[in-house]
C-alpha cells in the first residue's frame, strides 16, 4: 500500500477530494485554530486501488492569506511522508501565485505527482485546465471532487505515476479477496477517453524460441540473426552474452534468449536439450513473446500444446511459426486446417498469431517478426477505466450475470490492474458464485471490444461491499 498527500493552496477543494477518497465525511474535530494538528492518515479507495491519504486539512486553520511558515512546513512533512502527491489546483479560478509556490515545493521533492485539476465541471474551467500545464507537473487530470467526476481517469493516473509494481505491490493478481472494493465513485469521465499510455518501442523486445527438437529452432534463429547481419554489415549490431543475443530487426531492438546448444549442436547437447525442461522454462520466463516453432510436416502433438499452455500460464504471449513450409504441397488446405486446430486447442489466447515460415529459405520471417511486434503491443496494452466501464454498461444491459440461488449477481466496475499481460479486476457481489462460463464470456467480449487477440487475459474477481 502507498501513501498519498493531497497538496495545494487553500480552497482548491482538497478536503472535498479527501472526503471522496476516504468515502465518508470525517468530522474535523479538536484543535484550536493555530495549534498544530497531528497529521492523520486515513484508508482510501479509488476503484481497485487501496491506499492511505495523509490528512492535511487542518493546516489551513493556521493559514492567513499568504503562506505561513507552519503550513509550508507541514506540507513539506506530508510530502516527505508520501509516496505520491495529488497536487490539486482549482480549474475554475485558474492558477494563483500560491499554486506556483506549492508546485515548486512539490517538484523539488522529486516525488511522483498526479496533477489534479479540480472543479473541472464548472463553466469556464477549460481555461484553468490548460493553464495547469504551466506548472510543469505533467498532464492535469480534470475532476470534480464534489460531483465525483473524472475518478476513472484519476485512478489511471495514479497507476501511471506510481507504476504497476508500486501501486499493486508484488502480489499476484489472484490473491486478492481480502481487499474489499469501494463504494466510491463510478463517475463520468471528463478527460479525453482516448488518452492512453503509448507503446514504448525503444526498449529491447525479449523473445524466446521454443519447440520440439528438430522443429527448426536453431535454423530459425540463425536465419533471423543472419539475415539481419547481412543488412547491418558483417560485425555490426549483434552482441552476445551468456543468455541472450541482441540485435536489431528493421530498427527494432530485439533480445533473444539463447538456448544453450542452439547454434552449434553436438550429440551431447542434443541429449541435454531433450532433458532440459528447465531450460525451456527459463527461456519462457526470460521472454515477453515466445515463438513456438512447429514442424508443419508433423501434426500438432500433445507436447506442443503443453508448451503453449505453459507459456500462457506464465503470462507470456505465444506466436506460432509453422516451419518447413517449403516442404508442403497443399499449403492452402493445410493452413486452414492448422489455423482451425490452433483456435480450437488454444481458446485461452483466441486470435493467436500463426505464421507460415521456412527457416531454411528465410520466407515468412518478416511476417513472423511483424506478428511478434503486433502481439507485443497487445500484450502491453492498457484500457482506460472510463472505457472499460462504458463497455461494462453495455454488457450489463444486454447480457448481465445470471442469478444464483435466486439472487442476481452484480458487477460494480471493471478496472485494468496490470499489463504484460493485460489483467483486469472485476468488482462483483459474490466472486465465488460467479460461474466460470460468465467469466469466460466477459473475457472474450473484452478481448473483442478492445482488440486484444492472441494474448492471455487475466481476470480477478473481487468482492464489492
Ligand atoms: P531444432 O532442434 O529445433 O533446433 O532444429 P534444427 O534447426 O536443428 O533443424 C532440424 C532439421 O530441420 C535440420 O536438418 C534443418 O536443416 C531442418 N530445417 C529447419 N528448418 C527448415 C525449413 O524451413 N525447411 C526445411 N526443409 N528444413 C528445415
Amino acid at each position: 500500500s502507498f501513501k498519498v498527500a493531497i497538496i495545494g493552496r487553500p480552497n482548491v477543494g482538497k478536503s472535498t477530494l479527501f472526503n471522496r477518497l476516504v468515502g465518508k465525511k470525517l468530522a474535523l474535530v479538536d484543535d484550536t485554530p493555530g495549534v498544530t494538528r497531528d497529521r492523520r492518515v486515513h484508508a482510501a479507495k479509488l476503484y481497485d486501488l487501496h491506499f492511505d491519504v495523509i490528512d492535511t486539512a487542518g493546516f489551513e486553520d493556521a493559514a492567513a492569506a499568504t503562506l505561513p511558515g507552519r503550513m509550508r512546513q507541514q506540507t513539506e512533512i506530508a510530502i516527505r511522508e508520501a509516496d505520491l502527491i495529488f497536487f490539486t489546483v482549482d480549474a475554475k479560478s485558474g492558477l494563483m501565485p500560491d499554486d506556483r509556490t506549492f508546485a515548486e515545493v512539490v517538484r523539488k521533492s522529486g516525488k511522483p505527482v498526479v496533477l489534479v485539476a479540480n472543479k473541472a465541471e464548472a463553466r469556464g474551467a477549460q481555461g484553468g485546465l490548460l493553464e495547469a500545464w504551466e506548472l510543469g507537473l505533467g498532464e492535469p487530470i480534470p475532476v470534480s471532487a464534489e460531483h465525483g467526476q473524472g475518478m476513472p481517469d484519476l485512478r489511471d493516473a495514479v497507476v501511471e505515476a506510481l507504476g504497476e509494481e508500486r501501486t499493486f505491490g508484488e502480489d499476484d493478481e489472484d490473491d486478492s479477496d481480502e481487499i474489499a472494493a469501494s463504494e466510491v465513485l463510478i463517475g463520468e469521465d471528463i478527460a479525453d477517453p482516448d488518452a492512453e499510455a503509448a507503446y514504448d518501442d525503444t526498449k529491447p523486445l525479449r523473445i524466446a524460441v521454443v519447440g520440439r527438437p528438430n522443429a527448426g529452432k536453431s535454423t530459425l534463429i540463425n536465419a533471423l540473426i543472419g539475415e539481419e547481419r547481412l543488412l547491418t554489415g558483417p560485425e555490426a549490431g549483434i552482441t552476445r552474452d551468456s543468455i541472450s543475443v541482441d540485435w536489431d530487426w528493421r530498427g527494432r531492438r530485439i533480445k533473444l534468449f539463447d538456448t544453450a546448444g542452439m547454434r552449434r549442436k553436438s550429440k551431447v547437447q542434443e541429449k541435454l536439450e531433450k532433458l532440459s525442461v528447465q531450460d525451456g522454462l527459463r527461456a519462457i520466463r526470460f521472454a515477453e513473446i515466445v515463438i513456438i516453432v512447429l514442424d508443419a510436416t508433423i501434426p500438432f502433438e500433445k507436447q506442443d500444446l503443453q508448451i503453449a499452455d505453459l507459456i500462457i500460464r506464465e503470462g507470456r504471449a505465444p506466436v506460432i511459426a509453422f516451419n518447413k513450409w517449403d516442404l508442403i504441397d497443399n499449403p492452402q488446405e493445410l493452413l486452414a486446417e492448422l489455423r482451425e486446430k490452433t483456435e480450437r486447442l488454444l481458446p485461452q489466447v483466441r486470435g493467436i498469431q500463426a505464421v507460415t515460415v521456412s527457416a531454411e529459405t528465410g520466407r515468412g520471417l518478416d511476417k513472423l517478426m511483424d506478428s511478434v511486434i503486433k502481439t507485443h503491443k497487445v500484450w502491453n496494452s492498457r484500457v482506460s477505466t472510463g472505457k472499460l466501464n462504458r463497455w461494462l454498461e453495455g454488457i450489463l444491459a444486454h447480457h448481465p450475470p445470471p442469478a444464483v440461488a435466486g439472487r442476481r449477481l452484480k458487477i460494480k466496475y471493471v478496472t485494468q490492474a496490470k499489463t504484460r499481460p493485460p489483467g483486469f479486476v472485476v468488482s462483483c457481489s459474490r466472486p465465488d458464485a460467479m460461474p466460470q462460463s460468465y467469466v469466460r464470456y466477459l473475457t472474450n467480449s473484452l478481448r473483442e471490444a478492445f482488440d486484444m487477440p492472441g494474448v492471455p487475459i487475466r481476470m480477478a474477481l473481487r468482492t464489492s461491499d
